[in-house]
């Protein structure tokens, strides 16, 4: 599960690893509230799960904070890798970076062990640094059941060539963030660009991903809201009909059907076990941003979510989407009378047969 760079940076400081300044702003008008605070120029920063922001148009800067606000505004018209921004990180501005390196680490899942990637060419780019000049980037693995010594960091800092006066203080971010790695059952903790000014080392950006089933430990994290979006195994596809089931076996099997009866699949989306209302509805939500969807297929089989939750759930959901775009619901399952009951008396169509909600979704997108 990737976690949003604020978040992160949150996780940064408690780990004691140096991060700008920085707020949250859900609002332009709050932007311009954070920038005053900061009292500088800042960064503002779409708070997206994928990376490259930067080349996607989704890191603006602002000298002042009525420029914040207008920024941020800017900021919220767009759509970064099929995510709408809907909050900027508002952040103090590094103002005369020397250099900018990248400190990365990702579970190699194929080596069973976590692997270091360090490198002085940081900034934007260090995919094209992995492609054409590999050797600028250091590489080690790290021993899971061995203690990771401050020396091993600091030898990696080394093996960067950074300047002997910086191997202390790099090693030393490199050894904290291996302490964050670890804490917060990561699969990956990076640092691009870590940017060297002249009072030091700063992490202009963080990027962490939580291995999902350690999720649970951390209440910390799932105390906050924004996590909910990325309980969802969701897959955009470029079909136009967004396909949404309540268990991975059920949305493939929905998936199989569309194709059958002649159309693609705009999404694979799971929405998991729970099918409360407010899942419903960030699933909408989400396949709603994906401008190729035409039709959306909602086929769920309560089981331990009782039917009728269900139900009372498309009911609130289908007053605030349902003209949008058309909805094909396919509901049985535990409590399936009272559900379809509510369905019916809220004048919702519905199919229990699978085929046919399939087929009535194919027919939408060619009528
Ligand atoms: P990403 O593109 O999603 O990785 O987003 P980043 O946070 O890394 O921002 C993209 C680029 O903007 C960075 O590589 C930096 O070159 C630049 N940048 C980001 N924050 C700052 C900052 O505070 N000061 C300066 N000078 N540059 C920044
Ligand atoms: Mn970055």
């Amino acid at each position: 599960m990737n976690i949003h760079e604020y978040m992160a940076k949150n996780i940064f400081r408690t780990c004691n690893i140096k991060v700008p300044e920085s707020y949250l702003a859900r609002s332009p008008e709050e932007a311009y509230e954070r920038a005053q605070l900061i009292g500088k120029p800042v960064v503002v920063k779409s708070q997206v799960l994928s990376g490259g922001r930067g080349k996607a148009g989704g890191i603006l800067f602002a000298d002042t904070p009525e420029e914040a606000k207008e920024k941020t505004a800017e900021l919220f018209t767009k759509t970064i890798k099929e995510e709408k921004v809907t909050k900027v990180l508002i952040e103090e501005k590094v103002e005369d970076p020397i250099s900018e390196y990248y400190i990365t680490i990702i579970l190699d899942r194929d080596a069973k062990k976590p692997l270091i990637m360090a490198s002085t060419a940081g900034g934007m780019d260090i995919e094209q640094v992995a492609k054409e000049s590999p050797e600028k980037i250091v590489k080690k693995y790290i021993e899971p059941l061995e203690e990771f010594m401050p020396y091993q960091a600091r030898n990696i800092a080394f093996e960067m060539g950074v300047d002997t006066t910086e191997i202390s203080a790099i090693g030393n971010i490199i050894w904290k963030l291996y302490q964050a790695y670890q804490e917060y059952d990561a699969t990956v903790a990076e640092i691009n660009p870590l940017i060297k000014t002249k009072t030091g080392f700063i992490a202009a950006d963080a990027k962490m991903a939580i291995d999902d089933d350690s999720v649970f430990r951390h209440s910390k994290l799932k105390e906050m809201d924004e996590y909910k979006n990325s309980e969802f195994a969701y897959v955009p596809l470029d079909g136009n009909i967004a396909v949404i089931g309540n268990g991975a076996g059920l949305t493939l099997t929905g998936m199989d059907l569309i194709k059958h009866y002649g159309a693609k699949p705009a999404t694979f989306l799971d929405v998991g076990g729970g099918a409360s209302e407010e899942i419903i509805t960030k699933a909408i939500d989400l396949v709603l941003r994906n401008p190729n969807v035409q039709v959306i297929w909602l086929n769920v089989l309560g089981g331990i979510t009782r039917a009728d939750d269900v139900a009372n759930a498309i009911v609130n959901v289908s007053k605030e989407y349902g003209h949008k775009v058309p909805i094909v619901i396919r509901l049985t399952g535990t409590n399936e009378e009272e559900g379809q009951r509510i369905l019916k008396e809220h004048g919702i169509s519905f199919e229990t047969s699978m085929e046919k909600a399939a087929q009535k979704a194919v027919s939408l997108i060619n009528s």
